[in-house]
């Protein structure tokens, strides 16, 4: 089927249909994404938001982590309640799960997701899925969970707002690296063109989240670079966030949403990675890649996992030992694709 000008396949149209299925009228519904949410977990969340307030149902952002400040501009009045997160999802009817399938990345509210009796899923990750059974539209070739809501809207028919639109914009820019990533698809510059149609100011958005950046952020990110190793040859370039920096820079994990990218911009460089330790005393990796380098399959060995050339892992252990133990993998993974391609 076709509307909004977007073809959608049928078996999303039928996802759609089972996920809308378990959403009728007057149901309490809450809507959750993974730790640290980022701008295609909280824009599809807001826009779902709204198109389920619309209908008559009750729904309520309940996330593990505080929604980060650069996002706060599309959450409307009274919606979110992460702060009681818990309690929310136990008093629901039906959980929604945005923007990823795993219990792992729900920090805390795991353990309430994994007792709620309806577990739905819109996500676009590659994993294994370990949430309780549901419905489920899922599609790793998307390029954003944001596009699979306006799939949902679009099958079912459901009008989309100007603020629900501007929500999955949001998701779609910031899941695509403003249309620059390899996940930008003809697809989603159809959608992203029918979002505009709706009434979204792309202007305004840009200069909402990316050009309003507090300036411990440009702080941060001036150290966090200064702590740049490029091993050219094998095409490997990594930094390493130092000990304390979020918290003399005032700054959250958000704000160093990107730094990754420039490791990454260098030349010759295939993968690049970011090194931080985590409040709960893991460390987090993020890996990034360019051509046949798949991090994906790389992160998935360290307990981790996300997209091909975009995946995260959180590791036990000193950032020195993770460093050891991933730079070593890393360079032999490289070392291997080198070869195959001799
Ligand atoms: P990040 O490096 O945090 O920006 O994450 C990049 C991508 O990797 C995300 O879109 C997630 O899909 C995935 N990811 C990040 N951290 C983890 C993790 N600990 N476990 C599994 N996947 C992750
Ligand atoms: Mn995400
Ligand atoms: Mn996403």
């Amino acid at each position: 089927m076709t509307t909004n000008g977007v073809p959608i396949p049928p078996e999303r149209v039928r996802a759609a249909e089972a996920v809308a299925a378990v959403l009728g009228p007057g149901r309490r519904v809450a809507l959750t994404t993974h730790v640290n949410a980022d701008g295609d977990g909280v824009g599809s969340e807001v826009a779902l938001w709204h198109l389920l307030t619309e209908r008559g149902l009750r729904a309520t952002i309940a996330n593990p982590t505080p929604i980060p400040e650069r996002f706060h501009f599309l959450l409307p009045d009274g919606a979110d309640h992460s702060a009681r997160a818990s309690r929310e999802i136990e008093g629901a009817d039906v959980v929604v799960v945005l923007d990823i399938s795993d219990l792992s990345r729900l920090g805390d509210l795991a353990r309430a997701i994994r007792q709620s009796h309806t577990v739905a899923c819109i996500d676009h990750h590659v994993s294994g899925g370990s949430l309780p059974s549901g419905p489920r539209l899922v599609a790793p070739e998307a390029a954003a969970t944001a596009e699979l809501v306006f799939d949902f809207a679009s099958a079912l028919e459901w009008p989309l707002s100007p603020e629900a639109a501007r929500a999955l914009y949001v998701g779609i820019l910031t899941d695509t690296g403003a249309f620059r990533f390899a996940n930008t698809s003809p697809r989603v510059l159809r959608v992203a063109g029918a979002l505009l149609e709706c009434g979204v100011d792309p202007e305004s958005i840009y200069e909402t989240v990316y050009a309003s950046a507090p300036e411990g952020r440009v702080r941060l990110m001036t150290e966090v670079l200064e702590t740049l190793v490029v091993e050219r040859e094998r095409g490997l370039a990594w930094v390493t966030v130092p000990p304390d920096a979020l918290q003399r820079h005032g700054a959250t994990a958000d704000d160093l949403d990107g730094i990754v990218e420039y490791p990454r911009s260098i030349a010759g460089v295939r993968l690049a990675l970011l090194f931080r330790q985590l409040a709960n005393g893991k460390v987090k990796v993020s890996f990034r890649s360019l051509g046949d380098v798949d991090v994906a399959d790389l992160a998935y060995r360290f307990g981790g996992g996300g997209h091909r050339k975009a995946a995260g892992a959180s590791l036990e252990g000193s950032i020195a030992d993770v460093q050891g133990k991933v730079l070593s993998a890393a360079r032999e993974y490289l070392a291997s694709l080198a070869g195959a391609r001799c």
